[in-house]
């Protein structure tokens, strides 16, 4: 009841994409043209990929093409937490790779760091603070977990602080919170469109070319080159980056790895500063929970409250599915944001939307490399690419240039994740899957057994 009256009246389209401030789109590819490398994709990935291309070698041509506009995929859609990982995340990043962890956490600090100096140098105001990161214990069953990440963080010398139930409330007042971990370094949150507008100006600035509305249609490999059809045009390319993450477009063999699940997100209206009291939050962190299926929150710059995590799966992987525009998937997702914050119930949310997360059993980037080395896709970042987007650029980049940087022989360069199973399987299993992941918690059962099963895929569900 209380969901359906504070969804009364929401926008099924993505708050940050209906910012004041978007550039206008730039004509779409008429015409033949040739270029020494070809961008197809204008996400974050697509967008680092033309700006450090272009740094590195002003003289290269390099052009970009884009479905439909700049951050019309993930980019215009996240919750936009940032963090310093380039593999979701430090426990990720030992379940994977646990040899290269001290190599990753040096490229996850470069990444920032470079991130930091792009945004500084083209000054690019996307609302950015940088509070840290919570990750909040629901249910006292999660304070172990929370304490054991409280330790590995430790030991590799990132600044966190552990807080208890009080003290957890005592930073964001929610019945649920029973604690908290607080990463506070180089993490935080900003406004998504608007970096991904900046970077767009940045890209341009330094010569390189755009087309949006520009789809890539086909693709040849004529031996020194490689031919791109878009809807009006044609490129000949010595060199292709694919930087189409979940869309997995440029070639057949990209979706054996990588599967479109969606991610949905509740945006409220602007909180009054009585209802900020009511919440507290003055340090304005990034928020995850720790709960199977996981929620996150975070606050914007005139104090709305967006508030994320309820998976979908669409056989096909349409991009913008019809259900996604109605009231129905948002539904749970309100009494989820309620049971958090049920101090809040005058509260009514503006904007809904969905955004496709590129979904790969490493839960963080990897490269396909196609054409003898003239082609890569560099993708997969699991919902968690905000930042690691620049990182996949960059060695994306490096690859492609069959560069000797030492970073290109660790495991995450040269190894792929798993195969996931091809549809129909695909589709039946991340039904049960996102069944399974909604009621885990509550009802045990076969759903735990259930998320054991997907976890030996490689997802690292259970
Ligand atoms: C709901 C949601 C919440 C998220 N929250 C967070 C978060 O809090 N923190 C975080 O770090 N990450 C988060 N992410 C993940 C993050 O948004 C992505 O990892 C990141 O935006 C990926 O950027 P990208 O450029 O690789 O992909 P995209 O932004 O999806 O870009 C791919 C582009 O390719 C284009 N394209 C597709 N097909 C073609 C074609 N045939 N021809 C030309 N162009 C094509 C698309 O139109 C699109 O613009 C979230 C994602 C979602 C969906």
């Amino acid at each position: 009841m209380l969901s359906n009256r504070a969804l009364a009246s929401v926008t099924f389209y993505p708050y940050w994409l209906d910012t004041a401030g978007a550039p206008k789109p730039e004509a779409p590819l008429i015409g033949k043209t040739e270029t020494d490398l070809l961008i197809v994709g204008g996400g974050f990935t697509g967008l680092w990929a033309a700006i450090i291309a272009k740094e590195a070698n002003p003289e290269r041509d390099v052009l970009l093409i884009e479905a439909e506009t700049i951050a019309s995929g993930a980019s215009g859609r996240p919750g936009a937490i940032v963090s310093t990982s380039v593999m979701h995340g430090l426990h990720n990043a030992i379940r994977i790779f646990p040899r290269d962890l001290a190599q990753l956490e040096v490229l996850g600090q470069n990444n920032i760091a470079g991130f930091l100096r792009t945004i500084a140098q083209h000054q690019i105001d996307c609302d950015a603070e940088w509070n840290g990161e919570l990750t909040v214990a629901v249910g006292r069953e999660n304070l172990p977990t929370l304490r054991e990440e409280y330790e590995l963080h430790r030991t590799h010398g990132h600044e966190v602080q552990l807080l208890d139930a009080q003290a957890t409330r005592a930073e964001v007042n929610s019945p649920l919170f029973e604690g908290a971990l607080w990463a506070r370094k180089n993490s935080g949150t900003l406004h998504p469109a608007k970096l991904a507008w900046g970077l767009k100006r940045a890209a341009l600035s330094l010569g390189v070319r755009i087309h949006e509305h520009s789809p890539l249609k086909r693709l040849e490999d004529e031996g020194n080159a490689v031919t791109v059809t878009s809807r009006d045009g044609e490129i000949r390319a010595r060199q292709v980056l694919l930087a189409t993450n979940a869309f997995a477009a440029g070639h057949d063999r990209i979706k054996k790895r990588v599967a479109m699940v969606r991610d949905r997100i509740l945006m409220t209206e602007p909180l009054t500063p009585e209802q900020m009291d009511r919440i507290g939050w003055r340090n304005r962190q990034g928020i995850y929970d720790t709960r199977t299926q996981l929620n996150y929150m975070r606050l914007t710059r005139d104090n709305r409250i967006l508030f994320g995590g309820r998976l979908g799966y669409f056989y096909g992987s349409p991009r913008d599915p019809e259900l996604d525009r109605t009231p129905a998937p948002y539904g749970r997702l309100a009494d989820a944001f309620f049971r958090t914050f049920p101090q809040l119930d005058d509260i009514r949310f503006t904007h809904a939307w969905s955004g496709p997360i590129a979904l790969t059993t490493r839960m963080a980037v990897h490269f396909q490399t196609y054409h003898g080395g003239k082609m890569i896709y560099a993708g997969g970042y699991s919902g968690f690419g905000v930042s690691a987007s620049r990182f996949g650029a960059e060695i994306g980049l490096a690859k492609l240039a069959g560069s000797e940087r030492p970073e290109l022989n660790l495991e995450f360069a040269r190894t792929m994740p798993n195969v996931i199973p091809p549809e129909p399987f695909r589709y039946l299993g991340a039904c049960l899957t996102m069944h399974a992941l909604d009621t885990a918690d509550s009802k045990g059962g076969w759903r735990k057994l259930w998320l054991k099963i997907v976890g030996s895929l490689g997802f690292p569900l259970s």
